[in-house]
């Protein structure tokens, strides 16, 4: 049996009911079996791909907290520390009533590949909660991440393990964890990103990962003879990632024509506005009808619908699976040219393989939302240096790091004979850095 083989039967026999896990481990060890082959034995020996696709630590504890009722309530959460090879681990919090250890894994191992392609010095890690803050008064939020990071606290620190926002975990939280962990500690340094601009936070980060998207798509686009402005996009999600996107796709020249959140979607005949988006969801917190009701030109949909809608380049910045095969025959027959994954890991397998069997362009989340986790490391240099960059030099340094990324998978899956997997090239390229850095540290 093939050394990559192996190592998968072990991770689905050591991690059962984890399909997350083992979809995210399934892609990858796929696109490094040329990588592997070329030493297999080698490799064997040091059970390098062992080593890789076990996390180094796993955390797993409890957040008990009390309700505005007076009733205690308790949530599961995990801090999984999945690779220091090259920097130390660095995450987001993800609170969301879905989170369990499969899913918290499978984010830990997609990081890593992430941070690496980055270029930057960041190993990679997960964590989160089963908690949903969503209807939930700012008071209770706060109890809950005082008792999170309660417990949390022990275990990270600016050079060990430096958290951020995912979903459901965005500038408030980011506040109430970092208040509890200088309480706890006594330490005003850099343990989080993603923190306000008062206390130590970077400029563009908000915008980052959106950003990021489309600097990265736009490059794709123009290495393959096209270009952003003049087309038809489909966003899905509504959240920090979903906003942003449609803001920098815009300012490309593009027309965003739909966004969605967990209980339904608006299509836009005239283009999202995005500052009525802002409103709806950043500042009333509230659902996309009220988006619709406020819009003439927006229709609201309930379920799901994004992917079904013609467009020119798809977007899925939600959450993970939300792109199934269906939606990929329909993506091809109404000629799409590019899917770019926002949210982390949202194609489904099938799905991705259709995409790239029918010549859409196809940018894997590890790469294409690299631009979130990017401007956290730089985010982690200011507080390092005690100073602040200027939104444009953060900008510029973020559109740089997502165009460089870019060529580093495309020549990575050229130089592994395929050229135009991006799916390949992510894999490989994130692989190789981390490895060598493993192998130079011995076995440890
Ligand atoms: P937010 O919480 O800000 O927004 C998430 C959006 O997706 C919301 O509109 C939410 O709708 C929707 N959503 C969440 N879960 C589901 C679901 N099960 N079904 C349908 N819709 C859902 O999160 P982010 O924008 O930060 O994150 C989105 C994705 O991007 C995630 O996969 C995340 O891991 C990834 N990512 C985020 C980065 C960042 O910097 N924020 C960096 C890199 C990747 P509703 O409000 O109704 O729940």
């Amino acid at each position: 049996m093939a050394y990559v083989d192996e190592v998968y039967a072990r991770v689905v026999r050591e991690n059962p009911s984890q399909p997350e896990f083992h979809q995210a481990v399934r892609e990858v060890l796929d696109s490094l079996r040329p990588v592997i082959e070329r030493n297999e034995e080698k490799h064997r020996r040091e059970a390098l791909l062992e080593r890789i696709t076990m996390p180094e630590r796993q955390l797993l504890f409890r957040v008990p907290w009390v309700d505005d009722k007076g009733q205690v309530q308790v949530n599961n959460a995990y801090r999984v520390q999945f690779s220091s090879a090259i920097g130390p681990y660095k995450g987001g919090l993800r609170l969301h009533p879905s989170v369990n250890l499969g899913i918290i894994k499978f984010l830990g191992f997609e990081q890593v590949f992430k941070n690496s392609l980055t270029g930057l010095p960041i190993g990679g890690g997960k964590g989160g909660s089963d908690f949903d803050p969503k209807g939930k008064s700012d008071r209770e939020v706060m109890a809950f991440c005082q008792s999170f990071m309660t417990e949390l606290h022990k275990y990270i620190g600016a050079d060990v393990d430096v958290p951020a926002g995912d979903i459901g975990t965005g500038a408030r939280e980011i506040g109430y964890l970092y208040g509890q962990y200088k309480r706890l500690t006594g330490k005003y340094e850099g343990v989080l990103t993603g923190k306000g601009l008062t206390y130590g936070g970077s400029l563009a980060r908000t915008e980052a990962t959106g950003y990021g998207l489309l600097y990265l798509t736009e490059e794709m686009l123009r290495c393959n003879g096209h270009e952003m402005a003049g087309k038809t996009v489909v966003v899905s999600g509504a959240g920090n990632v979903a906003i942003y996107a449609v803001q920098k796709a815009q300012q490309l020249g593009a027309k965003v024509v739909t966004v969605s959140d967990s209980n339904g979607w608006v299509y836009d005949s005239e283009g999202i506005d995005v500052e009525l988006l802002r409103e709806v969801k950043e500042v009333r917190r509230a659902r996309l009808t009220e988006y619709a009701a406020a819009r003439p030109s927006a229709q609201y949909h309930e379920g799901r619908g994004v992917f079904r809608v013609a467009c020119d380049v798809a977007l899925p910045c939600a959450t993970q699976n939300e792109l199934d095969l269906e939606d990929a025959k329909a993506l091809v027959e109404h000629g799409c040219i590019a899917v770019a994954e926002g949210a982390n890991m949202p194609t489904t397998l099938e799905a991705t393989e259709y995409l790239m069997a029918h010549g859409v362009l196809f940018a894997p989340g590890k790469a294409a939302n690299a631009g979130g986790v990017a401007t956290s490391a730089l985010e982690m240099s200011q507080n390092s240096m005690r100073m602040s960059w200027t939104f444009e030099e953060v900008d510029r340094k973020l559109r740089d790091i997502m165009v460089g990324i870019f060529h580093s998978i495309d020549e990575a899956a050229k130089d592994y004979g395929v050229a135009g997997n991006y799916v390949a090239g992510a894999n490989i390229a994130g692989f190789l850095k981390v490895a060598n850095a493993m192998e130079a540290q011995g076995v440890v």
